[in-house]
């Protein structure tokens, strides 16, 4: 075989049978409110339109993007389910999202009028969904402005009001009391929208509300995170990641003791040993600060890598093992065989697996899909 026509050398395999495993099972979860799968960020780093897909394939009937760009993606590649997008900067044009359907959301008076002026422009009314800020102090309306943004949505003609919505700060420390606080806040908003006139649905859940807070499932819950198989509460859920992030052996080589490895040359061999070179770095999503302190799974077992990640290859030590050349190395995965996972990277370099996934979204890394129905 040809060495260069060999496995992709830095590969992301997204598991679409256990996508839509996992968003049967939220579904399930909540199943008195309809499910909204976000795919915001490219589909967390799975690819936004094939999750997209998979997605509605296994119940939702909602998708969820941060930005109008994001939305009409998917309207391009064919996805006709609602499609909520809820921030773009001040002075965007929003007509191009009302032509194609796409719900969009309004945290103040100036963002409601761009967008009914927007819905003026293509002769058409825009759905929109008001967006209350309960404490989180990011995007929403404050509390103090909120009657004022209900009143002008009430009496826009070509608005209409699908939801009011928000979004919870300490949803994945379970019990927290500032989610009840949040919820109570909600419902004063709930009130003030329906003393206006309005009569909105509702929809509050992320990932870990959907998980441990029925009572605010409401009318919709968007999940984003646990679809991909993540989970950001220490509570049991029926999850499986979705990504496997993968490279194999390019080259393997015997060192004696006292020969050290990569720049700087911080790790020293103690005895003599087997290394495998594996052509992926920092370049490919496997963060720097991960040096000495990562393994791999490489020929049915975890291995350490040694010596400082570069920005195209890193070493594993096998000891006495040998490993052949196109071995596969798993990086990270669902860690059912005892390989890495996302969350391990996360934990080890202080930050959450959202951003370790996400973060594989990069041009020299391939994406594969498996499990797919089409
Ligand atoms: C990202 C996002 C979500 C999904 O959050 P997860 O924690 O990934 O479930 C839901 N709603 C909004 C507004 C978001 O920005």
């Amino acid at each position: 075989m040809s060495g260069v026509m060999a496995a992709p050398r830095a590969e992301v395999v997204i598991d679409l049978e256990n996508l839509r495993h996992n968003v049967a099972y939220l579904d399930g979860l909540a199943k008195d409110a309809d499910t909204m799968a976000v795919v915001k960020a490219d589909g967390y780093g799975h690819g936004a339109v094939e999750v997209a897909r998979a997605a509605v394939d296994a119940g939702a009937t909602w998708l969820g993007s941060c930005s109008l760009t994001e939305a009409l993606t998917l309207r391009a590649a064919g996805c006709t389910v609602p499609i909520l997008a809820w921030l773009d900067p001040s002075g965007t044009d929003y007509a191009p999202g009302v032509e194609q359907d796409v719900d969009l959301s309004a945290s103040s008076i100036t963002q409601l009028k761009d967008i009914a002026a927007a819905a003026g422009k293509a002769g058409r009314t825009a759905r929109v969904h008001l967006k209350i800020d309960t404490g989180l102090s990011r995007n929403g309306c404050p509390a103090a402005d909120w009657s004022e943004l209900v009143d002008l949505a009430a009496k826009t003609a070509n608005i209409e009001v699908h939801s009011i919505w928000s979004h919870l700060a300490v949803a994945d420390e379970v019990g927290h009391p500032a989610t009840d606080a949040q919820a109570e806040r909600f419902d004063d908003a709930y009130r003030e929208a329906l003393a206006a006139g309005l009569d909105p649905r509702r929809h509050i859940a992320n990932s870990a509300a959907v998980i441990t807070r029925p009572d605010l499932h409401l009318d919709l819950v968007r999940p984003g995170i646990a679809i991909y198989g993540l989970n950001p509460v220490p509570v049991p859920a029926d999850l499986r990641p979705v990504m496997t992030f993968r490279s194999a052996v390019a080259l393997t080589k015997r060192i004696p003791a006292g020969e050290s490895v990569s720049y700087g040359l911080s790790w020293t061999a103690k005895n003599d040993t087997n290394l495998a070179l594996v052509p992926v770095g920092y370049a490919d999503g496997v963060p720097r600060s991960l040096s000495n302190r990562m393994h791999v799974w490489l020929a049915h077992k975890r291995r350490p890598v040694v010596g400082r990640i570069c920005m195209d290859q890193i070493v594993v030590d096998c000891g006495d093992d040998v490993v052949t050349e196109g071995d596969e190395v798993v990086l990270f995965g669902a860690g059912d065989e005892g390989e890495p996972t996302a969350r391990e990277w996360a934990d080890t370099t202080g930050t959450i697996d959202y951003e370790i996934v996400t973060g594989m979204y990069r041009p020299r890394v391939a994406r594969t899909y498996t499990g797919s129905r089409r």
